[in-house]
């Protein structure tokens, strides 16, 4: 007797997209590409799996990524120890440094697809989930940092979503930084009764995180600790200022947020966060930032660099809100047919349709007229091509309209030889 297979189940936290809600995604990806395309940025893609140093290294040992969402292995072959990509920016940086890419002249590059973090899954927080990532790798002024922001804003408007506001805030320079750990040290340390267990662990080794804090028994002491912003010299202001103007010349609002820290460690000067309130709890859509430091702490030669990444779920999550309309049709031309020449007719038409640019299923397997239409209109193709004995008999087509078109004179079911199919049905499908 065979035993039962018990059934397998996706792991938790990682989602299937399946046909339906996968037109979205098509969608968006399309949007982003020529958004990103009309900015001069180019794709690039790095591997899924890295040496774990890598992101040790570039995201840093303090930090909720590192110390407890990685998927880390040991590759048994060869006793390397690997991790899944949690993000990109380490990546990405990786490659540039490998390729010699900075070398030659500042780079423009975007990635998109799925990252890994073992986290507790709830609505926008998954364990697999997919980001479109943005660098500019090379470029010093507040200048770059504006593009980037500004180009955020034009995908909102795009996508019709328009209550994303943005945060920014400047994490200054390391020597800035360092002046004002002490006083935030000092800080923690009197309102020590009110950290957690956390907190208590990075209040020495990554202090400003702690003023990332979720916690709200932790609010009060975080809104009253010293500012890093105030410790800002005059370069770090300016260079504050001259992102801030730019926006303003687009017309782009922002809230001064000093508490912004952003979860990783590299960032330097301007960081920023576009939120909405549409999402609950998980309200960031996408998160950026500049990271000068970064590219020599990987072992390349010294240059500065910012970049952004958008949660691509929390962002087709207030798509879907925005009822944003999505092409869902499977097909331009659905080919019904009856017996088997009419069948093997129906894939040679189907064929010289798809040259003409046209999208068709043909029928497979056995059904009734009526079934084949009832198919026909499930696929929400506009036209059905009907194929029987008849049809071949005097090398025409029969075609009927499945769907409301623009031009009401256009009839019910129509005859159209075999030889004018293709031009007929581009003109009016
Ligand atoms: P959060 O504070 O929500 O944990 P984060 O600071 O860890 O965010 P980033 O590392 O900045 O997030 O990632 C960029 C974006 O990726 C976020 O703004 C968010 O939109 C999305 N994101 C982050 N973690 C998840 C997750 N587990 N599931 C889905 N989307 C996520
Ligand atoms: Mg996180």
């Amino acid at each position: 007797m065979t035993q039962t297979f018990k059934k397998v189940r996706a792991l938790t936290g990682m989602k299937d997209v399946l046909p339906d809600e996968s037109a979205s995604w098509e969608s968006l990806e399309a949007t982003v590409r020529d958004w990103l395309g009309s900015y001069g940025y180019r794709n690039m893609r790095t591997p899924v799996l890295e040496h774990t140093r890598l992101f040790a290294r570039g995201i840093g040992e303090v930090t909720d990524i590192v110390e407890k969402e990685m998927y880390s292995f040991t590759d048994a072959l060869n006793n390397e120890q690997l991790t899944m990509r949690p993000e990109f920016t380490a990546g990405m940086v990786r490659a540039c440094i490998e390729h010699n890419l900075l070398y030659e002249r500042p780079h423009r590059v975007w990635a998109m697809g799925p990252v890994f973090r073992h986290e507790k899954p709830q609505r926008g927080r998954y364990r697999q989930f997919h980001q479109i990532d943005v660098e500019a790798l090379g470029f010093a002024g507040p200048d770059i940092d504006a593009e980037l922001i500004i180009m955020l804003g034009r995908l909102w408007k795009t996508l019709g979503l328009n209550d994303i506001r943005l945060e920014m805030n400047s994490l200054g320079q390391a020597d800035e930084r360092a002046a004002h750990r002490d006083a935030l040290v000092r800080h923690l340390e009197r309102h020590k009764s009110v950290l957690d267990d956390e907190a208590q662990r990075r209040m020495h080794t990554n202090p400003l995180r702690v003023l990332d804090t979720k916690n709200p028994a932790m609010q009060e002491m975080a809104n009253a600790a010293p500012r890093l912003f105030d410790f800002l010299g005059s370069e770090s202001r300016a260079h504050f200022d001259g992102v801030c103007q730019r926006l303003a010349d687009a017309g782009i609002a922002y809230t001064l947020n000093t508490r912004l820290v952003r979860g990783l460690d590299y960032y330097n000067l301007t960081v920023f966060e576009w939120v909405t309130d549409r999402l609950g709890a998980q309200g960031t859509v996408c998160g950026g930032g500049r990271y000068d430091g970064l590219i020599e702490l990987l072992g390349g030669k010294p240059a500065p660099a910012v970049g952004f990444a958008i949660g691509m779920e929390r962002l087709l999550d207030l798509c879907t809100q925005s009822a944003v309309e999505v092409e869902q049709s499977e097909c331009d031309v659905y080919m019904v047919h009856q017996g088997a020449d009419a069948q093997r007719m129906a894939a040679q038409l189907a064929e010289r349709l798809r040259d003409g640019g046209l999208r068709v299923i043909v029928h497979a397997g056995p059904g009734s007229f009526k079934a084949q239409f009832k198919r026909a209109d499930g696929s929400g193709a506009r036209v059905a091509v009907i194929l029987a004995a008849d049809e071949l008999a005097a090398g025409s087509a029969s075609v009927k309209w499945l769907r409301a078109t623009d031009d009401d004179t256009q009839p019910q079911q129509e005859t159209i030889p075999f030889d004018c199919l293709v031009t007929e049905l581009k003109l009016k499908v």
